[in-house]
């Protein structure tokens, strides 16, 4: 493939250039040429979206991402149609981003194109067509024929039609000509139906009236005129308790909210007669969906140990484009990201800091809401589209200087960021698994920093091995931070016998004495306690006592998850569920039992324990609303809950002053992964999820229960050397040849037809083993799991020596493989999934 970057214009307006390559949202490997017509030439700019034919019929609107002057060797290239922005939509450094995007995880870049903006601004075929208000038919010069006049008549009726419309009012399949024919009598309009996806949100205001805000005699007499109609009294009051009309005039030409003035359950009727008697008037404003708030606190002083490490990794960043920092949990590296956040916005530049889905709805946020208010953008993935583009346009605008967001703000049209900060940087949600482009945000965030000449700070307790390595080897910098904010301690642990427990009797309801003993003790000093179940490769399924039938998924080979709360069985991969059977369908037998211990059971379990202590439990289940989670939080935050029993969700960037206790109620979960992280994994689990303990005065105390307690990774932890730790596991590493001394790519390939699926990937296999670069290639082999949505996986690992060099080589070659393998007849409804760094 040639190069993107090599030997063409990213910046400007076109300066003689014949040919435009489009990015299109199409599945197909890189960007189609079309012809740059004349009369086009000065509107055309890197960015901008333009309306194209793609083939015989469909019109797509893509963006431009290279304007050059080589003719396409392999078709003869057609004319752009229009072009729709008079702004680029996008701009050079974010073509730059998705180009590499594209190349690295070997997907297409319409795909990245896809992900990267918002449906509300998406491009897409859905052109409509619509009456040209200012036609005329009478005095227009050009006479219609027959079927333009059909497509006006029709156009008539309704506001606006779409190309299939046309197609059947016509009844040809070659509308394009007669559309441009009516577009060049300027009768119709073709326009881009998504561009009306994104809608302001509108709001009704309600003011007093000019005459009576500047008159104090005026509302005097109002008051009288409003004697013994208290309805109409209550509203005026309220208003003018909300607005002091005489002092701050301005704030009565805003206006309020007429939702607001009648939440309280005033009369609509009666603020309607109010409005006619000319004492309030109503009028319509465009509205921030992202409400404006004031900063309401300074930053924090740092202590000296954070004052230290802030000066260390400006020092860094003095020589080194990235900086890794190693703070343990409760170390205060929030305080330090909100320094250097401050620094970069006061130069001028933009700051993104990414954060872990689910740490984004809760106290963070918060925290930082009340330094920066409503100059911080937030980009969050449960917000609606409406919502996202705000956030878009807000950046865009310059209203947001500073955005905290989920992996997709990478996205984001920044044009001078500054810094890029990622928190909990070892967090494998950062990963995208599907659908493509399969990143990972860490190492995209890392390359986005570097095309803006940015810095990038990662941030965590427990670094991934990719990170701490890099660090290791002088590539980042490195800061650490081994002592807590303020007066707080490192936890205490306690690792809890289960084995023992049973033998002596001394197990209740799956808990060991400690367990009990240890939440017994924080609930009498009104203490909080944090039990946590790990929820991968686990969870609850329902059995038949008599013949062990257990429900398994129709359509995928796993077995259903029982969910108590709405008594069914679901599957975890496709959602595709049934209701919990009366009796076994394979015996018949009444005797179906809940087989492990999912949070439900524990919640039950403790709720038989402590029948004192307030519960709560977080899961998938009780957060699947978009308030679930916070309100969870807020309760315990406000101590209405005593014991809260979670998932990998209560791990996360919690900082809750009155945890004492945190109980891992199954530790053996979490170290039995068969996974060469299993060990990395585990310890950084267990590490975060005990340093939510203690975060104030009174040391926490961290219990694991377990029926393997001399585990030698467990005593690491304890120790908590990660160093050592490190040390240790990538003599494995090395030794097995697994990331970071190699780069992995693991390719699947789906196909409803078993042997078709096999026989795919052993074709894949065997030109794999051809292509001349250093590699290892494992497999193929049924996937993890074999079968998912009816469609058969095959899995082959390949590993890749780590220089630039050889995986650039690797990725050509599979690109040209994989053309070749799909274009044969065999193999044409293979899925073949690329996945580069899998994790
Ligand atoms: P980390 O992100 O490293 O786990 P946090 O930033 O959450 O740590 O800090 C832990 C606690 O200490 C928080 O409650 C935070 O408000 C408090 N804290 C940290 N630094 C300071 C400071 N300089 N001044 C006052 N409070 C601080
Ligand atoms: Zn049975
Ligand atoms: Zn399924």
């Amino acid at each position: 493939m040639e190069s993107l970057f090599g030997d063409h214009e990213f910046l400007g307006k076109d300066s003689g250039n014949n040919f435009a390559d489009i990015i299109l949202p199409v599945p197909i490997p890189r960007m189609f040429t079309y012809k740059i017509p004349s009369i086009l030439k000065p509107q055309i700019q890197i960015g901008s979206r333009v309306m194209v034919q793609f083939g015989k019929k469909k019109v797509l609107t893509g963006i431009i991402g290279k304007v050059h002057n080589k003719p396409p060797q392999a078709y003869e290239s057609k004319p752009i149609l229009d072009v729709l922005d008079i702004e680029p939509s996008v701009n050079p450094l974010q073509i730059r981003f998705w180009v590499w995007m594209a190349e690295y995880y070997c997907c297409y870049i319409g795909e990245v194109m896809h992900a990267a903006i918002p449906s509300g601004l998406r491009l897409s075929s859905e052109s409509k067509i619509q009456l040209n208000p200012n036609f005329d038919r009478e005095e227009s010069k050009y006479p219609l024929d027959f079927r333009e006049e059909k497509i006006l008549e029709a156009l008539e009726k309704t506001e606006e039609i779409s190309y299939e419309d046309c197609e059947k009012i016509l009844g040809v399949k070659t509308i394009h000509p007669i559309l441009k024919s009516l577009v060049a009598k300027e009768a119709i309009l073709i326009y881009e139906k998504v561009l009306e996806k994104y809608t302001p949100k509108i709001e009704t205001r309600i003011r007093l009236t000019g005459d009576i805000a500047s008159n104090k005699i005026a509302l005097e007499t109002i008051f009288e005129g409003v004697q013994g109609k208290p309805k109409q009294e209550s509203i005026l009051l309220k208003y003018l308790r909300d607005i002091p009309v005489f002092q701050k005039p301005q704030l009565n030409e805003k206006g309020v909210d007429k939702a607001r003035l009648l939440e309280e359950g005033d009369s609509e009727s009666s603020l309607k007669t109010l409005i006619k008697n000319g004492i309030f008037e109503s009028f319509k404003v465009v509205v921030n969906r992202l409400p404006e708030e004031e900063p309401e606190k300074e930053p924090a002083i740092l202590s000296t140990t954070q004052q230290t490490a802030f000066e260390e990794i400006k020092t860094h960043f003095e020589t080194k484009q990235t900086v890794l920092l190693h703070g343990v949990t409760g170390s205060g590296k929030t305080e330090i990201y909100i320094q250097l956040i401050r620094e970069v916005m006061d130069s001028g530049s933009q700051v993104l800091l990414l954060l872990p889905e689910i740490a984004l709805t809760t106290q963070i946020v918060s925290r930082l809401k009340k330094v920066f208010g409503s100059q911080m953008g937030v980009y969050h993935s449960k917000y609606s589209d409406n919502e996202r583009v705000e956030v878009w346009n807000g950046v865009l605008s310059g209203r947001f200087s500073f955005v905290v967001g989920v992996r997709s703000s990478i996205f984001l049209p920044f044009d001078s960021l500054g810094m890029i900060i990622i928190d909990e940087e070892h967090e494998p949600s950062y990963k995208q698994f599907d659908p493509a482009p399969r990143f990972h945000a860490r190492d995209a965030a890392t390359m986005l920093a570097y095309f803006h000449q940015a810095k990038t700070l990662l941030g965590s307790a427990t670094p991934s091995f990719e990170s701490y390595f890099n660090a290791n080897q002088g590539k980042y910098g490195y800061v650490e931070i081994t002592h807590r904010f303020g007066d707080a301690t490192m936890p205490q642990y306690h690792l809890a016998d289960l084995a023992e427990d049973r033998k002596k009797n001394l197990l209740k309801l799956d808990s060991t004495r400690m367990m009990r003993e240890k939440i017994q003790a924080a609930l009498d000093k009104q203490e909080q306690v944090l039990i946590f179940q790990n929820r991968r490769g686990y969870s609850p399924y329902i059995q038949c006592e008599d013949c062990g039938w257990t429900g398994q998924c129709v359509q995928c080979d796993v077995s259903l998850t029982y969910h108590q709360f709405a008594g069914e069985m679901r599957c975890h991969y496709c959602g595709y569920k049934e209701k919990v059977p009366q009796s076994c369908p394979a015996c018949g037998s009444t005797q179906l039992t809940t087989m492990g211990m999912g949070t439900e059971r524990i919640e039950e379990s403790l709720s038989l324990l402590f029948p004192e202590a307030r519960m709560g439990r977080m899961d998938l289940d009780t957060t699947r609303n978009k308030y679930g989670y916070q309100r969870l939080l807020d309760e315990f935050g406000a101590g209405q809950i005593d014991i809260l029993v979670g998932t990998q969700m209560i791990t996360k960037g919690l900082d809750f002053g009155k945890v004492t206790v945190v109980g891992i109620w199954d530790g053996d979960r979490i170290l039995n992964f068969p996974d060469f992280r299993s060990g990395e994994r585990a310890f950084q689990q267990i590490t975060q999820v005990a340093g939510r303990a203690g975060r104030r005065e009174v040391q926490g105390q961290v219990i694991i229960q377990s029926r393997n307690p001399n585990n030698d990774l467990y005593k690491k932890v304890i120790k908590g050397d990660y160093f050592e730790f490190f040390r240790q596991e990538m003599m494995d590493r090395k030794k097995f040849y697994y990331p970071p001394y190699v780069k992995l790519v693991k390719i699947t390939t789906r196909h409803a037809d078993f042997k078709v699926s096999e026989k795919a990937a052993h074709a894949l296999h065997r030109e794999m083993a051809n292509i001349a670069v250093k590699k290892i290639v494992l497999g193929p082999e049924k996937g993890i799991i074999a079968r998912i949505k009816n469609q058969f996986q095959f899995e082959s690992l390949i590993k890749l020596d780590r220089s630039g060099n050889t995986q650039s080589v690797f990725k050509e070659s599979l690109a040209k493989i994989q053309e070749e393998l799909q274009s044969r007849p065999e193999f044409r409804s293979v899925r073949w999934i690329v996945d580069v760094d899998p994790s």
